[in-house]
């Protein structure tokens, strides 16, 4: 191991570059993006930055603020140049650090000149008609001075006619150039742009909220832009949920910032003012707008509060430089995955089938049966995001995924029901809520936690033995997925041959099988085999991920005759047989299987009381 020389340097480098950094502070750094060639993939910065002579390093931001991975996309700066005086900065990148840059100011130099440019990555952010600008792809900044200690001034040049919106506060407007008042960076990384040719905004103030709401939609059609009144007032439920669960807010105002496109990557990303969700084009002209709303809006909605909020100490960073930890991710998104289904559920987003359907399909592809927990306790799946957390390919059941989101919802819906029993139903959750998450509102402001703060509040609540339940929760090899949340509340995971709304409407979409939970298979309708199940009946049978069935008892494969012949296992003696494709290479597998076909649901337990239904109650 070679580590102390460098950190030695990394050290001395600090100390150094604090003291003349201080001064650094005090003035705003000008920013100008211009992307007025969008439609190019090509986003142009200037900055304006105040320099003093001697070393000078600046960072492109790393670790992304949600994103909990240092990947900030550096590979997409280009025609990176610096200026001072009118004449040409030198810049070494730093050996050790793709982020870093070295320059040396000449003397008599007090500003500098940042030129480069972002190219939007396909798939990216970027379309014809719109544009999703997060400030951290198109910036650089000054090392080792905390984020929330500069101040930036930013100006955006939009191609003409677009329109924009942001939770940002507007200094000036003229033709397609807005300026903002000059804003911390933390806040200023903390608070997309949303700009396109097809935009609505739409206000989601419920009555008598002081505080105001709205949605501002960028979509590459106009009619995509038609959210029905139905979900306007979803919207507007939500709103009001969020505040009847955690009694607080924590900003000045929120945007709810929607790209639809099918062009632009699907995610969402959580702001402490506003979240950047994208999803496809025309997701709010389909019947399943509302469950497809309320699945991603509510999650980095109430990431408000449990995120931006309230933030594990060891996730919580001076500047992007700056490695994080990751151990609390289980809190961070495992309890906003919780909560964020729950609040679509009491804003009627999510119709309680829905939510229990969701609730199923998460217990079901966690277990019996997966393997993955048997090598590694769920608490090292929220450890490892910064390298391997997004990991895909083949066996996931047996490497294990981002299971702190999943299993944090099934492990917060046990917290909430021993709240309840312990109690005597004189508690639930939302007074865990209103504990952590209240407080006076000072605008958007972070309220770091430990693994002990949790603990402690959740004592404060009702006592129980809360250290004991998580350190086992999270530190355990099984036997299985935590279903004790689920029996709790009342209701119990069976399996039966009928597809829920939920996984055809997955299926859908992805234009694939779901045979996870019978013969161990995700495949697409086209046969190719997306993952295997380690330890079931495909799986033993021999195949695995990335081989492709051409037919399935002898007929070409399709998605009718796939789901047929499954279902047919039931009736008949004879094995299921698949015609398989690897590498060039076919093989007949027979498959000795006789259950038919298996998909997750709950059902009542009428032995206990129903909690389940009163959790997702409108308040
Ligand atoms: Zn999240």
């Amino acid at each position: 191991m070679q580590l102390y020389p460098v950190w030695r340097l990394v050290f001395l480098a600090s100390i150094l570059s604090l003291a003349a950094s201080a001064a650094l502070a005090e003035e705003a750094i000008l920013i100008t993006v211009d992307a007025t060639r969008t439609r190019q993939k090509l986003l142009h910065t200037h900055l304006v930055m105040p320099v003093k002579p001697g070393p000078q390093t600046l960072y492109y931001p790393k670790w992304i603020p949600g994103e909990h991975g240092p990947d900030g996309p550096i590979a997409n700066l280009t025609g990176l140049k610096f200026e001072a005086n009118g004449h040409t900065v030198p810049w070494q990148r730093d050996l050790l650090d793709v982020f870093t840059f070295h320059l040396e100011i000449p003397n008599g130099v007090s500003r500098l000149d940042v030129n480069f440019d972002y190219i939007e990555p396909d798939g990216g952010s970027a379309t014809d008609k719109l544009l999703v600008l997060e400030w951290n792809e198109v910036l650089l900044y000054p090392a080792d001075v905390p984020a929330e200690k500069l101040r930036y001034e930013a100006e955006l040049a939009m191609p003409d006619g677009w329109q924009f919106g942001t939770a940002l506060p507007v200094k000036n407007e003229a033709g397609n150039r807005v300026s903002f008042n000059p804003i911390s960076l933390d806040l200023l990384v903390d608070s997309p742009v949303i700009t396109g040719e097809f935009y609505r905004k739409i206000d989601l103030t419920p009555p008598g909220e002081p505080i105001h709401h709205e949605i501002d939609i960028a979509a590459d059609s106009a009619d995509a832009l038609n959210m029905s009144p139905e979900n306007q007032k979803q919207m507007i439920n939500l709103v009001a949920e969020s505040g009847k669960l955690f009694g607080a807010r924590h900003y000045r105002d929120y945007h709810f910032l929607l790209a639809l496109s099918d062009h632009v990557a699907h995610f969402g990303l959580e702001h402490h003012e506003s979240n950047n969700s994208r999803l496809p084009e025309r997701t709010l002209l389909l019947p399943s707008s509302g469950m497809t709303l309320g699945g991603l809006l509510a999650h980095e909605f109430a990431h408000s509060w449990n995120g931006k909020f309230r933030r594990p100490a060891d996730l919580t960073v001076p500047y992007y430089e700056q490695p994080m930890k990751t151990d609390l991710l289980w809190g961070y998104e495992g309890l906003t995955d919780y909560l964020g289904p729950m609040l679509a559920a009491r804003s009627g987003l999510w119709t309680p089938e829905q939510y229990r359907e969701y609730l199923a399909s998460i217990a079901a592809m966690l277990g019996p049966g997966r393997p993955g927990r048997t090598w590694r306790p769920l608490l090292d799946t929220a450890v490892v995001e910064p390298g391997l957390g997004f990991a895909r390919g083949g066996w996931m059941s047996w490497r294990r995924g981002t299971d702190y989101y999943d299993e944090g919802d099934l492990l917060w819906l046990e917290v909430a029901t021993i709240i309840h029993r312990d109690s005597g139903g004189k508690k639930s959750i939302d007074d865990f809520c209103q504990e952590f998450h209240g407080g006076p509102n000072h605008g958007p402001e972070v309220k770091t936690y430990t693994f002990d703060d949790v603990v402690n509040t959740l004592n404060q609540v009702v006592a129980y033995d809360w250290r004991g339940f998580w350190t086992q929760r999270l530190t355990n090899h099984g036997p299985g997925a935590p279903l004790t949340g689920i029996e709790n509340s009342g209701w119990k995971l069976v399996y039966d041959e009928k597809r829920s709304p939920l996984i055809e409407n997955w299926e859908e979409e992805r234009k694939d099988i779901d045979a996870r939970f019978s013969i161990g298979l995700d495949l697409m309708w086209n046969g190719e085999i997306v993952d295997t199940i380690e330890g079931m009946p495909a799986a033993k049978a021999g195949i695995g991920p990335g081989m492709k069935i051409i037919a399935v008892n002898g007929k070409r494969m399709g998605k009718h005759t796939f789901h047929d012949a499954l279902q047919a296992t039931k009736t008949s003696n004879i094995p299921l047989e698949l015609l398989v494709e690897n590498t060039d290479y076919y093989t007949t597998y027979k498959l000795d299987y006789h259950n038919g076909e298996m998909y997750p649901h709950l059902v009542r337990d009428e032995s206990k009381p129903d909690m389940l239904s009163d959790i997702i109650k409108a308040k």
